[in-house]
């Protein structure tokens, strides 16, 4: 089958044939696809009849609840651009944003609302702010979802939910949107310094919600979790609006918290989820999650972050089931490449490291040299992306666009080969790589090699500046709990199973490693704080 033109048409066209079945389920509630059919329509009502007009930018700024579909959808059905915000955004952040997007509404939760978010809508170009309580949707069957409709231009803030279902006058005209017009703003996750707004088209993500349904085959009603947060592109497209493609319920658990998203498992069964390898690290540290809890599932996908073999193999004896790796980037509006069902991903006898996937239909992966040209089979290089999913920019940045879009082929900034059977396997990020006395020293390489460890929860490896060697490894780790390890015998431990140039000099242990809200863990924020912590130069104060 095509590709709907928009998830707008994919929308309207499950709805139409499921209108009973479940879209939404948030601990007690379920919304029902007719259900969230006219709370859109209600919500897209709303923002028109307050001076909303399409190509205006609304700020999406939720957890996972149903604010955040009732909010995306009926954004759309106005013909606005959401820009989707990470709540743990702090008022600096997301000034920035309101200003480099000129957004003119914005949907957040009530305690948020209270918290920062109102002083900073002051003085920015929001017009209007649309809040609802993560809560109030907690309890089954609970009238006061309905509650309240009180709307404040600018300096106060309308429940959302409430206005979406209590629309005054008709539903909207359709906004007659198409695959060239753009859906949302995403500003990268900032784990590479100053976030940008790549421009993901109706077209981009209807075809990848496509994909992904076409690809996985799940049975028909079969639930989704979100596990991945939905202000993350991976969520917003693996999780909901494949679903809405598919006809899926979506099962929703607020935010990333292991126990509560085990007790969701047991009460939803849900056939298909995906999220960073980080979260299924830490499902494995929930005491008493068992097999039992993920029997339910067809497929499990981590994407979005490295996936280090020894968690796959650890995943798989704990819970029986096998992590599917996929790689993607916001400016691929998630996935490009992704292991095929059936299939196991193959480790890199060289490097150890896990393969990612092949190229997904349509998909055009080539590897390239510092001067554009194709590398051979086995080879390292950027790894550049060509395909329906591919962004055609960044929101006003020209020279960001030209830089990173050449010839609208992404160059993602990541290293990678791929083998002679088309296997993709990712080595890095070209920004981090460390250089050794010379020696490119790859973090990921040395982080598979901790991982191994059966001490070790996550790892982090970093370069921190060195007289001798210009750079020298270093590597920060938390342990799982119970677990014990010195630093000296971690050391230990890679320098028996890695070259002299690549074990780490140095392993610092931790409660918990940073990471983004999207589970990534921020090397950049490690090795600030590995350089700070490193002695000045000679004659340096
Ligand atoms: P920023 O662009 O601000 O640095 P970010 O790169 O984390 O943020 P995303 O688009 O969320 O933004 O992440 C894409 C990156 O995640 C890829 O470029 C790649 O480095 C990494 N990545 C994604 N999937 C995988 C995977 N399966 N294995 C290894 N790395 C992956």
């Amino acid at each position: 089958s095509e590709p709907p033109a928009t998830m707008l048409d994919a929308f309207r066209a499950t709805v139409a044939r499921v209108p009973d079945r479940a879209a939404l389920h948030y601990f007690d509630a379920t919304v029902s696809y007719r259900e969230l059919d006219a709370l859109t329509d209600g919500f897209a009502a709303r923002l028109i009849r307050d001076g909303f007009r399409p190509g205006d930018r609304l700020a999406l700024i939720t957890q996972n609840t149903p604010h955040f579909p009732v909010a995306l959808y009926g954004a759309w059905k106005a013909g606005g651009i959401v820009v989707p915000v990470n709540p743990m955004y702090k008022q600096r952040e997301l000034a920035h944003i309101l200003q480099d997007a000129e957004v003119a509404a914005l949907v957040c939760h009530e305690r948020a609302w209270h918290g920062f978010v109102r002083d900073t809508v002051a003085g920015s170009p929001v017009r209007h702010a649309y809040t609802g309580s993560e809560l109030d949707l907690q309890t089954r069957d609970d009238p006061r979802v309905l509650r309240d409709v009180v709307r404040h231009p600018a300096d106060d803030a309308a429940d959302l939910l409430t206005a979406a279902r209590s629309p005054e006058g008709p539903p909207p005209p359709d906004p007659g949107l198409g695959a060239a017009d753009t859906a949302l703003i995403s500003y990268t996750s900032g784990t590479s310094g100053t976030p940008k707004g790549a421009l993901n088209t109706h077209g981009n993500i209807a075809y990848n919600a496509h994909r992904q349904q076409r690809t996985h085959q799940l049975a028909d009603g079969a639930v989704v979790f979100a596990l991945a947060p939905l202000f993350h592109i991976t969520g917003m497209v693996c999780e909901l609006s494949a679903a809405f493609a598919a006809g899926s319920p979506v099962a929703l658990a607020y935010r990333f918290e292991p126990g509560v998203v085990i007790d969701a498992f047991r009460e939803h069964r849900p056939a298909y989820t995906v999220g960073p390898s980080t979260a299924f690290m830490a499902l494995m540290t929930v005491p008493g999650a068992s097999a039992a809890d993920f029997a339910s599932f067809e497929v499990i996908s981590s994407g979005g972050a490295p996936l280090p073999p020894a968690v796959v193999e650890q995943f798989h004896d704990r819970f029986g089931q096998y992590l599917r790796n996929g790689y993607g980037l916001t400016e691929c509006t998630a996935p490009c490449a992704a292991v095929p069902p059936g299939l196991r991903a193959p480790v890199d006898p060289v490097s150890g490291t896990l393969a990612v996937g092949v190229p997904g239909p349509d998909t055009m992966i080539r590897i390239l040299d510092d001067a554009g040209q194709e590398v051979p089979f086995g080879e390292p290089g950027e790894i550049a992306v060509g395909g329906p999913m591919v962004v055609p920019g960044y929101w006003r940045r020209p020279d960001a666009t030209a830089a990173a879009l050449p010839g609208g082929e992404l160059r993602t900034g990541d290293i990678g080969f791929m083998d002679s059977s088309g296997w993709l396997y990712v080595v890095d990020r070209k920004k981090d790589m460390i250089n050794a006395s010379g020696f490119k020293v790859w973090p990921r390489e040395v982080e598979d090699v901790l991982y191994t460890h059966p001490a070790v929860r996550e790892a982090a490896v970093v370069g921190v500046p060195d007289a001798y060697r210009g750079e020298s490894v270093k590597a920060y780790v938390s342990l799982k709990p119970g677990a014990g390890a010195a630093a000296e015998e971690l050391i230990a431990y890679c320098r028996e199973r890695l070259a002299a140039f690549k074990y780490p000099r140095a392993v610092e242990i931790l409660a918990e490693l940073p990471k983004t809200t999207s589970g990534k863990i921020l090397r950049r924020e490690l090795r600030d704080a590995a350089v700070a912590a490193a002695p000045a130069p000679d004659g340096a104060p």
